[in-house]
């Protein structure tokens, strides 16, 4: 199964900041995480017309840049993300898959007109990114509100979600990264 969790960080969020996520990402994944900077040039899914970034062209970026070969990867950047048949997306994922990217652009404050709140915005992030790898480890949308595998439109949705699986979440993603295997 799937050995290391990657987070490319493409934002101008500090890198110690991932550094907390990680204990998160280790309890909900049980995987190890490794974190790097990388500058990576997105203007080849930019659009024109709809001024915001295509993210299942990032994905495939994020696959054609890095080495994708077990593990599961993660792009944060902070361009404003689409999907065509979407206005706009948070993030996105392969399902089962070993790419998906997130975007702290509609995760600030600022952006609805609030004032900055650094902290509010770190806590979505993460659980964006825990959302987005739990995609990519096989797991399907949940109906819990609390739950982070519950699909957000709205930013408020992100803020009532916790920053980990529901407990049937949990099972499924375990079944599914096969820790239960290694328990027995
Ligand atoms: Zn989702
Ligand atoms: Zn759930």
């Amino acid at each position: 199964m799937s050995s290391i969790i990657r987070i490319y960080n493409s934002s101008e969020i500090n890198s110690r900041t991932f550094d907390g996520f990680s204990t998160t990402l280790r309890k909900v994944f049980s995987v190890p995480v490794s974190i790097a900077n990388v500058s990576l040039n997105l203007e080849d899914a930019y659009d024109n017309g709809r001024e915001q970034y295509n993210s299942t062209a990032l994905l495939a970026k994020l696959l054609n840049t890095f080495d994708t070969s077990n593990n599961k990867s993660i792009i944060v950047v902070d361009v404003d993300l689409y999907i065509p048949v979407l206005t706009f997306v948070f993030g996105e994922a392969q399902l089962d898959g070993s790419a998906a990217v997130v975007s702290t652009h509609r995760l600030k404050n600022q952006y609805y007109g609030l004032p900055k709140d650094d902290t509010l915005m770190e806590v979505r992030l993460e659980k964006e990114i825990v959302h987005e790898l739990g995609h990519t480890f096989g797991m399907y949308h949940c109906q819990d509100y609390e739950c982070v595998m519950k699909s957000s439109t709205y930013v408020e949705e992100i803020d009532l979600k916790k920053t980990v699986p529901c407990r049937a979440c949990q099972q499924i993603l375990d079944e599914n990264i096969g820790k239960k295997s290694r328990i027995e």
